[in-house]
């Protein structure tokens, strides 16, 4: 294991990583032209002059890996517009090979961790678009990235992947790629047997002019063997790798070839050559001008001389290690330090502002925070607001309606009052009306009388001219007329005041209304008006006043007569059923209009008809006819339309 600290594993993958990615980006041919050069400005006069998206961004590639070793600061800007080309066309794989070449150039500038952003972006992209080859070269730059930033986990974690996502199709160098990447990291590890075997995939898929991974790939195998401990199967290797390094022109990989023949060659006893071995690589080492290279290869050589005993030497060398390890670091720790530097501005700036931002969103969200404070506190008190004045205004509308309702109570009230004494009033009036009435009526009535005994007197007491006789006649007519009013007066004013002391006894309609026919067949007879009876056969006795039902029909049968014309006739009609009698007065008079007939029932309505000829008029008749109806417990309907004569129909209970 003395081989292990001889050659640090890490030059390998480092030198692995780089050379790679070189590859990779350079393409088939391997060519890379220095910028400044006639390639470049045609390259850009092509770019400013195109018009057609792709080729610009082809463009864009290209100029990118034309500078992305030399000046990588101006190979990010081709990136990024390379970028910006591809994201505008939508093309999802110009995208991603936009992203690994943005991550690569940060790996080349050591920016491992934007690498990394980068790479994964692409990788996200890639996989959007099933395209492996392009995932797999991804994989094996993130791997480096990883490892380069010392998570050799990760870095082997994502060259496996690589590795799983290899297929016949994934083209040779890819696999290569894939192979040389994840063989160094095991090497790292040190697992050599795995890392052989990977070294020993890639080896045949390596294209014949590819000498500068061949030369790589034969100088790890070579040293893969050494650390096995079996240096003779090193020799080959590392001289094949000398071979192709030569012929390439690459001093570092002349530098690795070198180490793993001297390595070998000491392992094998044969110092004199391993000395020339040690000498070449150093020689090598100066032309590459990397300090890990120089410094690996100055550690190489003393160790080299120590271990064949030329101490002095090895003490020489070792100075020169240490010298050069100081003026590495202090060239080094310049640059740390200069690094640190702008980092801990950048740093500094980027707390400021983030603090700035930080005060600013606390500043937003405490203002935020007020007014929403104050939002609440003002739809609280709105809501309050609201309520008292919903509750103050629901109180006042209801004392209001309370108010209204009692003064409207108090309204009624009083009315009812007003009502209540009008009432008594108007029956103190009406007593006091109907005694008038009763007064007037009954001392009307001996007068009348005597004058009528007088006027028989005068008609029998001699010869009277025909104008006295005339005068005698207008005075009787008078006086009946009057006596039939104080009758009327009087027996309505007997009806309404005291309840009628008459029996009930069974009376016979049918004999109450033929009498009543003879009585007025003469009147009749003078009018020229018919009279018909229709009498069913059946009995018509009820349980009544006779009296009050003689007045009924008398009242009912002297209308009809009244108010009809000559040439008409009158119909009275019985309709027995077993609890009551109908009956009925037609007439082809006049008719009564329905707002006569509203008022045809009370007293003193004289209305629209007038007796034909040249009857009294009371307007007494049917308030009595009413009134005696409703004494037998009966009711009195009329219908009547106008000029189509008129029907009385009066029911009465058979019996009560
Ligand atoms: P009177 O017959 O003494 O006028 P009523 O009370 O019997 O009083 O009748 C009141 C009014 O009704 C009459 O003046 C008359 O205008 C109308 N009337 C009553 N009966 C009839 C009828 N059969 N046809 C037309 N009008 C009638």
């Amino acid at each position: 294991m003395l081989k292990i600290n001889r050659t640090p594993a890490r030059l390998w993958s480092w030198g692995y990583a780089i050379l790679f990615l070189g590859l990779m980006l350079v393409g088939k041919n391997g060519l890379r032209a220095e910028p400044g050069n006639a390639k470049v400005d045609s390259l850009e006069a092509l770019l400013e002059a195109s018009t057609d998206d792709f080729e610009q961004w082809d463009l864009c590639t290209q100029l990118f890996l034309e500078f992305v070793y030399s000046q990588p600061e101006e190979s990010f800007g081709y990136a990024d517009r390379g970028l910006d080309i591809a994201q505008s066309m939508g093309d999802d794989s110009l995208i991603a090979q936009s992203y690994v070449n943005l991550g690569t150039a940060r790996i080349i500038g050591n920016e491992y961790s934007e690498a990394i952003l980068y790479l994964t972006e692409g990788v996200k992209v890639a996989q959007s678009i099933g395209d492996s080859s392009l995932m797999i070269r991804i994989h094996v730059n993130l791997g480096a990235a990883y490892t380069q930033l010392g998570n050799d986990e990760r870095g082997i974690r994502e060259l496996e992947i690589a590795l799983g996502l290899i297929s016949d199709e994934t083209p040779g160098g890819f696999q290569v790629a894939v192979f040389n990447n994840l063989g160094a990291a095991y090497t790292e590890k040190e697992q050599y047997e795995t890392a052989l075997d990977l070294f020993q995939r890639a080896k045949p898929l390596i294209r014949p002019w590819d000498l500068r991974r061949k030369a790589m790939n034969a100088s790890n195998i070579a040293q893969i063997y050494n650390y096995l401990g079996q240096p003779k199967e090193a020799l080959a290797p590392a001289r094949e790798s000398i071979e192709y390094a030569r012929e390439s022109g690459t001093s570092e990989q002349m530098v690795a070839g070198f180490n793993s023949l001297a390595d070998a060659l000491e392992d094998l006893g044969r110092y004199r050559e391993a000395g020339e071995a040690v000498d070449s690589m150093m020689v090598y080492a100066e032309l590459t001008a990397i300090p890990n290279i120089i410094e690996t290869a100055l550690g190489g050589k003393a160790r080299y001389l120590e271990s064949t005993q030329q101490y002095k030497l090895a003490l020489e060398a070792h100075k020169k290690l240490m010298e050069y390890k100081d003026s590495v670091n202090v060239a080094n720790q310049e640059e740390s330090i200069a690094e640190l530097q702008v980092k801990m501005e950048l740093s500094e700036k980027d707390a400021a502002a983030e603090l700035a931002r930080s005060q600013t969103e606390l500043e937003r969200q405490k203002r935020l925070r007020q007014n929403n404070l104050l939002l609440l506190l003002g739809i609280g008190l709105g809501v309050l607001a609201v309520g008292a004045a919903v509750l103050v205004i629901g109180l006042a509308v209801r004392n209001r309606a309370n108010r209204k309702l009692r003064e409207q109570n108090k309204v009624i009230a009083d009315k009812n009052d007003l009502l209540q004494r009008q009432k008594e009033a108007l029956e103190d009036l009406n007593r006091e009306k109907d005694g008038l009435i009763g007064i007037v009526a009954h001392d009307l009535k001996s007068p009348l009388n005597k004058s009528l005994a007088l006027i028989q007197m005068i008609e029998t007491s001699g010869e009277l001219n025909p104008s006295q006789q005339q005068a005698v006649d207008m005075i009787r007519k008078s006086n009946t007329d009057g006596t039939q009013l104080i009758r009327d007066l009087l027996e309505l004013n007997s009806l309404e005041q005291v309840e009628s002391k008459q029996e009930k006894a069974p009376v016979d309609a049918r004999e109450v209304i033929e009498n009543l026919a003879a009585t007025f067949a003469p009147e009749a007879q003078r009018k020229q008006i018919q009279f018909h009876l229709q009498l069913p056969p059946e009995s018509l006795t009820l349980h009544t006043h006779r009296l009050s039902l003689c007045r009924i029909l008398e009242n009912l049968i002297s209308n009809a007569l009244k108010f009809s014309n000559s040439g008409t006739s009158i119909q009275v009609e019985a309709i027995p059923s077993p609890n009551q009698l109908e009956l009925r007065v037609h007439d082809q008079g006049p008719g009564i209009s329905p707002q006569d007939q509203q008022k045809l029932f009370k007293k003193f309505q004289r209305l629209s008809a007038k007796p034909t000829g040249g009857e009294n008029s009371t307007g007494l008749g049917l308030a009595i006819t009413k009134s005696l109806v409703e004494r037998l417990g009966g009711e009195i309907q009329v219908k009547s339309q106008l000029g189509k004569g008129t029907s009385f129909v009066v029911s009465l209970p058979k019996a009560n």
